[in-house]
């Protein structure tokens, strides 16, 4: 047990919590472009006597907390990216640069990682064992994670636990959904070409309208979640985007689908999409055209270990107490986090960032996304007493 007042320890960095997240805000820099944001954590934590590594999986950085005694290794991941998005606020911290937004609130996330890094680098004395803070680029198009782990961030040493926040703004500021399980969705790019015959539109009876078999189909995938996956597991498939003619005379030659599926099982995953290429192909057949079905798996769901959110949970109600954690939120967003967890146990928790009385509600990656920066604070005292938690 630690004797650190964690919420006591956070809120007095409130203030440069703020600064540090506003200028990240401003300066956004999208996938395996974060070369300003990695410069602003590796200088930091040099300064702090870390060891820093920068270009892990291309601009992602790592820094060790050494701890005075041997003892466990606690991986802490942050995702740094930001999104191709216009912002749409009028804030004084408004972003900078045309068409890219720190929408997702990442910003925060690497914010509150160099809060935590701070916090615990004053108590080095009696940390028995260490810290590696992973920033990670490109989270939101699936590829940083893994090319931070194709580049070793996961040996020498292999972390015990790994552990991660995201800031939420489906859950109240003051929150924090911590829940064991599956807590994130498995997700998958899903692309539908059906090929027909194309014609006049007048004369269908000349054509295999590739329009219609697409009706067909779409209606038909509806019941892979309400026929085929068991009422009390869940997925979702969504159609998306539909591509034909573009001329109101004209039956195309054919037709494309997009969509995304997303699971918190790789059984239910790999089950739908065996569906979505049997409904896909055999309503193609009976409608004289042909589908090709193409499916990329992205993310693997998060998947949290039941001991170590316990242990979580435990240490939250000392820092927030036992009314402000929430035992049984999920959502089918999807995250590469679930990479570092993969072999490791570890958990993800959700920390409130919405306010509504303030306006500060709009959903992640809205061009009015923002955040009740009073989650900051939160973010660093539950982290760092969720490290501290195997640390001291
Ligand atoms: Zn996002
Ligand atoms: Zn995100």
């Amino acid at each position: 047990m630690s004797t650190i007042d964690y919420k006591a320890a956070a809120g007095a960095l409130h203030d440069d919590l703020v600064t540090m997240r506003r200028d990240l805000h401003r300066h956004p820099e999208i996938a395996f472009q974060e070369v300003r944001t990695a410069a602003i954590i590796a200088e930091k934590l040099s300064g702090l006597g870390f060891e820093v590594q920068t270009g892990v999986g291309k601009t992602g950085v790592v820094a060790v907390l050494e701890g005075a005694a041997d003892g466990r290794t606690v991986l802490w991941r942050a995702d740094m990216d930001a999104l191709p998005v216009q912002e749409e606020n009028q804030t004084d911290y408004v972003s900078t640069v045309s068409g890219r937004m720190h929408a997702c609130g990442h910003d925060g996330h690497v914010s509150i990682a160099l809060g935590i890094a701070r916090l615990l680098a004053e108590h080095r004395d009696s940390l028995k064992g260490r810290v590696k803070f992973v920033f990670q680029p490109a989270e939101e198009i699936v590829a940083g994670a893994q090319a931070m782990i194709a580049d070793g961030v996961l040996d020498a040493p292999r972390p015990d636990v790994s552990l991660g926040l995201h800031l939420w703004n489906e859950l109240p500021v003051g929150t924090v959904g911590v829940t064991d399980g599956a807590v994130m969705a498995a997700s998958s790019n899903l692309i539908i070409r059906i090929s027909g015959k194309g014609g006049h539109a007048a004369m269908p009876h000349r054509t295999a309208d590739p329009v219609v078999c697409a009706a067909q189909i779409i209606s038909a995938l509806q019941t892979i979640v309400s026929r085929n996956v068991d009422p009390a597991q869940t997925a979702v498939v969504s159609i998306t985007q539909l591509k034909g003619s573009n001329a109101d005379n004209i039956i195309p030659e054919c037709v494309e689908l997009g969509g995304s599926l997303r699971a918190y099982s790789l059984d239910i995953r790999d089950h739908s999409a065996r569906r979505i290429h049997e409904i896909a192909e055999s309503i193609s057949q009976a409608m004289g055209c042909t589908a090709e079905v193409k499916l990329r798996h992205g993310t693997i769901p998060v998947i949290n270990s039941a001991e170590v959110t316990a242990q979580l949970r435990e240490t939250f109600a000392e820092v927030v107490g036992a009314s402000a954690i929430n035992t049984d939120f999920r959502t089918m967003a999807s995250e590469d986090m679930s990479f570092f967890m993969d072999g490791i146990p570890g958990a993800y928790f959700f920390v409130g960032s919405a306010n509504s009385a303030k306006g500060l509600d709009y959903p992640h990656h809205h061009a009015r996304f923002d955040i009740d920066e009073e989650s900051l604070a939160l973010g660093v005292a539950l982290g760092a007493a969720a490290i501290g938690s195997y640390l001291f």
